[in-house]
C-alpha cells in the first residue's frame, strides 16, 4: 500500500486476534509499529512473535486517566501519531433482560467509550502535527439486529455515528472511518467451536466461509493508506456478504 513506509500507527488491543493480525500486516507495510492492550501476558507474546513492534503499551482503553498517561507513553516512544487502529473490544452473550447495569457499563465503557477516550487522545496529536488517520472498530452487529448481544450491538451502533461525527469535525486534517466486522475467526473461536458449529456458521453465509484476522488487517492497511486518500465518514463492511440480503439471506 502506498503512503504506510515510516508511519507510527497505534494499535488498540493490538495482542490478540484482529489486532495482533493488523499489527503484523502493518510491520509488513514498513510501519513504526505500537500496541496498546489490558493483557499484560499478551502483551509479551506479541513481542516476541512480533520483533519489529516499537512498544507495547499497557492500558485499558475504557479507563480515561490510563489511556491520558499510556498516551504520554506513547509520546515518548513515537513523538506524534499518525494512524490509529481503535481495535480494542470485548463481548458478553446475554439475553436482553439478563443483562446487569454493571454489564451493560463494562461493555459499553470498553467498546464505545474507549473507543471515544482513545481517539480523543490521538486526534489531539494528529492535529498538531502532520494530520492523521483514525479506524474504528465497528461490526456487523452496530448495523443489524444480533440476539443476546444488546449492549455490544448498541455500542457498535455508536461507533458507527461516532465516526462520520469524528470525521465532519477533524477533516480536513483527519480521515475517519469505521470498519464492521461479520464472523471473523480469531485464534479463541477457533479452539472453541467445534467443526459442526463453524459449518453452521459458515452455512449462514454467501461466501460460506468465516473471515480471518488477516482479511480485517488487509482493509485497515487499505483505508490507513494513501490509496484511501479521498475515504472518510464511511463504514465499511467485511462479511462475506453475511448481511447482504437482510432476512432473504437466512431463506
Ligand atoms: P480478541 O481476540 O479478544 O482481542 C482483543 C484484544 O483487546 C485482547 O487482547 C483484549 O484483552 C484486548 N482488550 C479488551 N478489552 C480491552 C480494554 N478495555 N483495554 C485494552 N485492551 C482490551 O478480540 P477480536 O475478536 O480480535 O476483536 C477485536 C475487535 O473486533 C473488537 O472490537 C470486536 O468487537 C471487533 N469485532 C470482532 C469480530 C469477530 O468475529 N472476531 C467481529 C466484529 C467485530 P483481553 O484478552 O484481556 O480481553
Amino acid at each position: 500500500m502506498r503512503g504506510l513506509l515510516d508511519k507510527r500507527v497505534l494499535i488498540t488491543g493490538g495482542a490478540g486476534g484482529i489486532g495482533l493480525a493488523t499489527a503484523k500486516r502493518f510491520l509488513e507495510e514498513g510501519s513504526r509499529v505500537a500496541i496498546l492492550d489490558r493483557d499484560a501476558a499478551a502483551c509479551r507474546s506479541a513481542q516476541q512473535q512480533l520483533p519489529g513492534l516499537q512498544g507495547t503499551i499497557l492500558a485499558d482503553v475504557s479507563d480515561d486517566k490510563a489511556v491520558a498517561r499510556a498516551f504520554q507513553e506513547l509520546d515518548g516512544l513515537f513523538g506524534g501519531l499518525d494512524v490509529l487502529i481503535n481495535n480494542a473490544g470485548i463481548s458478553i452473550r446475554q439475553p436482553f433482560l439478563s443483562i446487569t447495569p454493571e454489564q451493560w457499563r463494562t461493555v459499553t465503557g470498553v467498546n464505545l467509550d474507549g473507543v471515544f477516550l482513545v481517539a480523543q487522545q490521538a486526534a489531539r496529536r494528529m492535529l498538531a502535527g502532520n494530520g492523521g488517520v483514525i479506524l474504528n472498530m465497528g461490526s456487523t452487529n452496530g448495523l443489524v439486529g444480533y440476539h443476546y448481544y444488546a449492549d455490544y450491538n448498541a455500542g457498535k451502533a455508536g461507533v458507527i455515528e461516532l465516526s462520520r461525527s469524528m470525521a465532519l469535525e477533524l477533516g480536513p486534517t483527519i480521515r475517519v472511518n469505521a470498519v464492521c466486522p461479520g464472523f471473523i475467526m480469531t485464534p479463541m473461536q477457533e479452539a472453541e467451536y467445534t467443526p459442526e458449529m463453524r459449518r453452521s456458521f459458515e452455512n449462514k453465509i454467501p461466501l460460506r466461509k468465516l473471515g480471518k484476522p488477516e482479511d480485517v488487517a488487509a482493509l485497515f492497511a487499505f483505508l490507513a493508506s494513501d490509496e484511501a486518500a479521498f475515504i472518510s465518514g464511511q463504514y465499511f463492511v467485511i462479511d462475506g456478504g453475511e448481511i447482504a440480503g437482510g432476512l432473504a439471506s437466512q431463506a
